[in-house]
């Protein structure tokens, strides 16, 4: 249950990622200007340096594996022989993308994988050539259809439950494991070069997104964690911020993630209720739920913050707000 501030606040929330990553993407934003910009950052949410002269950066993880970047979001491809792979498409790098691609191969992009349906990750798909094969999880391409987005072409092939995409000399295996930051969002894996992408989940170095990246469904996204970690992989890569992570970056966002659940247990049991319900009485039920549930989100973050606020980057910005998110879904899941 919660208030139109809180509703406001997440659409405010979801638009300004959008927009933060437009804008940097346009400013061709060089990695020394964003650390000179947040010194207090940890070193663990630093990545490498973005040449500033083309906005992007482009490197081979292994075996005709790359990843793109700008610093804020991430797409990977494959070159396999017979055409490239593109995972995703994000407005930020745009056609730096495509010239990111143009830089190690001339193979034409071939098959186009969403990670899910979310536009700030694949509202430039339109820019891949109309003859590639469009593939996405079949909640997905509901969603897709649904929204008739020019820039986001309707998947032409989707799957259920797991497909094995073989292209020339590489695979990619496409899972679905359950609902989790969005309908349809899939594990993308490469057995070969043991690499996993799963979007807007974990956020190496980071905390996620506001109110755990907006997870349709927080139970999922917690399990998605561990379901993460079934996988054999070296190399993560989780469609945003500054660098790639590790089997370790998914284990301590796991941890954190685990650590707010404890403590907005805790902070549930408490938190006086009928203390706050004193000071706004009973007849304005939003504004007695809206402060009740704020104080909830603040004792728990207050139990966060000592352990976690130096750990990750943008632990002091969002943590109430993920303890928001882990209250309600405490109360309702
Ligand atoms: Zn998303």
């Amino acid at each position: 249950m919660s208030g139109i501030r809180k509703a406001k606040r997440l659409w405010i929330g979801m638009l300004a990622l959008l927009a933060i990553g437009l804008t940097l993407g346009a400013l061709n934003f060089g990695g020394a200007t964003t650390r000179a910009q947040t010194g207090s950052l940890p070193n663990a949410a630093r990545g490498p340096q973005i040449p500033q002269d083309k906005g992007y950066l482009v490197q081979e993880i292994k075996d005709g594996l790359y990843w793109v970047t700008d610093g804020t979001y991430q797409g990977m491809f494959l070159r396999t022989g017979k055409g490239v792979i593109a995972v995703d498409a994000p407005p930020s790098l745009g056609t730096k993308y495509l010239k990111a691609i143009a830089e190690v191969t001339k193979e034409p992009v071939t098959h186009v994988v969403y990670s899910h349906t979310h536009k700030d990750h694949i509202g430039a798909a339109k820019m891949f050539p109309k003859s590639a094969k469009y593939i996405a999880h079949r909640d997905a391409a509901v969603l897709l259809a649904r929204a008739k987005d020019p820039d986001r072409p309707v998947p032409t092939v989707t799957f259920t439950r797991s497909m094995s995409l073989r292209v020339g000399r590489q695979t990619l295996v496409l899972d679905y494991r359950g609902l989790n930051h969005s309908p349809g969002n899939i594990f993308i894996y490469a057995p070969r070069q043991k690499v996993l992408m799963l979007v807007d989940v974990v956020f190496p170095g980071w905390v996620p997104f506001i109110r755990l990246a907006l997870a349709h469904d927080v139970r999922g996204f917690i399990d998605a964690h561990r379901q993460a970690l079934s996988y054999d992989f070296t190399v993560f890569i989780g469609g945003h911020l500054t660098r790639l992570g590790t089997r370790q970056d998914v284990r301590t966002q796991l941890a954190y993630v685990n650590d707010l659940r404890a403590n907005a247990a805790t902070a549930l049991k408490t938190t006086d209720f009928m203390a706050i319900a004193k000071e706004t009485g009973f007849e304005n039920q939003w504004l007695l739920f809206d402060r009740y549930l704020d104080a909830v989100a603040q004792k728990c973050a207050d139990l966060t913050m000592p352990k976690w606020g130096t750990r990750l980057g943008g632990a002091e910005v969002w943590t109430a707000e993920h303890c928001w998110a882990m209250v309600e879904s405490l109360n309702i899941d």
